[in-house]
């Protein structure tokens, strides 16, 4: 069965899938989402004993078949840069299965899908016959940033630009990024926090002008963001192995059901495992843990979506956001397809900043329990699991780990349980020595790594030993009324 893509907004229909990678958004502002959700169509006991590879390109085939080089795009993209053989870890815990989804080239769990996404562009650019150079264009909290430099770094017909706020990112997120070597690479300071770079960003989008301008040049902007369908199918194949490992080595039998929780920003992740789910894996529940940015608690509590508060700069900054934009596909699955309900909430969004869902869409919901941690909670539990278990988690994944266990404690549910984990606790060395109380008030977060390193045993991704003795080669920074200009000037017009 073929399958189209479809904007959430009802304005677009019968879309390909490269022409969905590359636009990344539909025109009337939704999101791309499949026609229907295929399902898996062989059986776990032969899936079993594919790689990740192997099973990478048996679900992602399923969604983007017109891509025709697709396993070669996956040779690419997960190879040695990762540092499991694996491509991603499945430890079990202090009574739970943590998916280590952090070992790819900038540890964090965006490289499952960004080391893919500049492949399934090209290719796609490729078969459309764009014959466009795409730029991709990027304002990032941190995470994002770094993660998209080294999927795009050194691709050919790409060029990438990335905005960061100055002083918004922590130091080896920024020390990350702006040692990123390789001529297609630009990354740029912003003299502003990160909502006027993201803001910026959208203003260069929506400039038709320049659009047509660029594209007398040759050129082609795109989006890197967790919004493009092409971030978000690769995800779902670590949901699927990770029941597949439980399978193989015994701790679940045929038929078991299983929970995964979701440490929740954009709310891309969690809708992979959804994707999962429809595609035959068996889900019990679906735990959506937030930071105290908990829109989303209230959202699947009350079934009221408020982003009328101010937002919390928190130690797990990958999560604070307000607005989860791939919230929308899911209210477009949970209303059984209706766009112009869906429409009607995001222009309610747009203009109140609040909408609120019918009783029927709430109930079919019910299969995600939603919850939040606050700071002190996170680092008690990062301690706690420490001392307890020996296990070091990072900030993100902590909230995740606290989350499940007052869901277990308010229900007594004794699903087996898999933690999406979603980033190193090096990449948040400072929050993490302190909440062990091994910071000894150090104050250069690059030295804490190694003795944080030395007294945990545990050892400092690859990516980022050394870090800080690379050399920096993007020092520009530069006012957010000065962005259009600076995009030229990288791509020396
Ligand atoms: C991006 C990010 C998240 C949030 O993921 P979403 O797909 O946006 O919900 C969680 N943890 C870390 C470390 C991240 O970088």
């Amino acid at each position: 069965m073929n399958i189209f893509y479809k904007s959430t907004r009802g304005g677009e229909s019968g879309i390909s899938c490269p022409l969905a990678i590359v636009k990344g958004i539909a025109n009337d502002g939704g999101l791309f989402v499949p026609d229907h959700i295929p399902g898996i169509d062989v059986d776990f006991e032969t899936l079993k004993d594919y790689s990740y590879n192997e099973l990478a390109c048996y679900i992602i085939g399923k969604y983007f078949p017109e891509i025709e080089n697709l396993r070669s795009c996956i040779d690419s993209a997960y190879d040695d840069k990762f540092d499991s053989d694996s491509r991603v870890s499945l430890v079990e815990s202090c009574g739970v299965s943590f998916l280590e989804l952090y070992h790819g080239p900038t540890a964090a769990f965006k490289d499952m899908a960004l080391s893919l996404l500049p492949y399934l562009m090209t290719s796609s650019i490729k078969q459309l016959e764009l014959e466009k150079e795409v730029v991709i264009l990027t304002a990032t909290s941190g995470d994002t940033g770094k993660a998209a430099l080294a999927g795009f770094a050194g691709v050919p017909g790409t060029k990438i630009i990335v905005f960061f706020p100055s002083d918004g990112v922590s130091s080896i997120q920024k020390m990350q990024m702006v040692t990123q070597s390789e001529d297609n690479t630009f990354v740029f300071g912003i003299e502003g926090n990160f909502d006027d770079a993201q803001t910026g960003v959208k203003k260069i989008f929506a400039d038709k002008e320049l659009g047509s301008y660029l594209s007398g040049h040759g050129y082609m902007l795109s989006s890197a963001n967790s919004i493009n369908i092409g971030r978000l199918v690769p995800q779902i194949v670590y949901y699927v192995h990770s029941y597949l490992e439980l399978l193989k080595n015994g701790k679940l039998s045929k038929g078991d059901k299983i929970n995964f929780v979701v440490p929740t920003g954009n709310f891309g992740n969690i809708l992979a495992a959804y994707y999962a789910m429809q595609m035959g894996i068996p889900v019990n529940k679906l735990i959506c843990a937030s930071n105290e940015n908990n829109v989303l608690t209230d959202f699947l509590t009350s079934g009221t979506y408020d982003r009328n508060r101010p937002l919390i700069k928190t130690n797990s900054p990958s999560m604070d956001i307000l607005v989860s934009s791939n919230l929308e596909r899911m209210l477009y699955h949970m209303s059984g397809g209706s766009e112009a309900k869906v429409k009607a909430f995001m222009d309610k969004l747009g203009s109140e900043g609040v909408y609120s869902i019918d009783p029927e869409i709430k109930s079919n919901l019910d299969f995600i329990y939603g919850g939040c941690a606050s700071e002190d909670e996170t680092l008690e539990t990062i301690n706690n699991v420490y001392r307890e278990c020996n296990y070091l988690m990072d900030t993100h994944t902590a909230i995740a780990y606290k989350v499940y266990s007052d869901y277990k404690a308010s229900t007594g549910d004794s699903t087996y349980t898999v933690i999406a984990s979603t980033a190193s606790p090096f990449k948040f060395t400072m929050s993490v020595a302190n909440a062990i109380g091994e910071s000894g008030g150090e104050a250069d977060e690059f030295k804490l790594m190694y003795s944080l390193s030395e007294k945990t045993g545990v050892r400092i991704p690859r990516g980022l030993d050394g870090i800080e003795k690379l050399k920096i080669v993007h020092k520009t920074t530069c006012k957010k009324e000065e962005m259009k200009d600076v995009v030229k000037k990288s791509l020396g017009l």
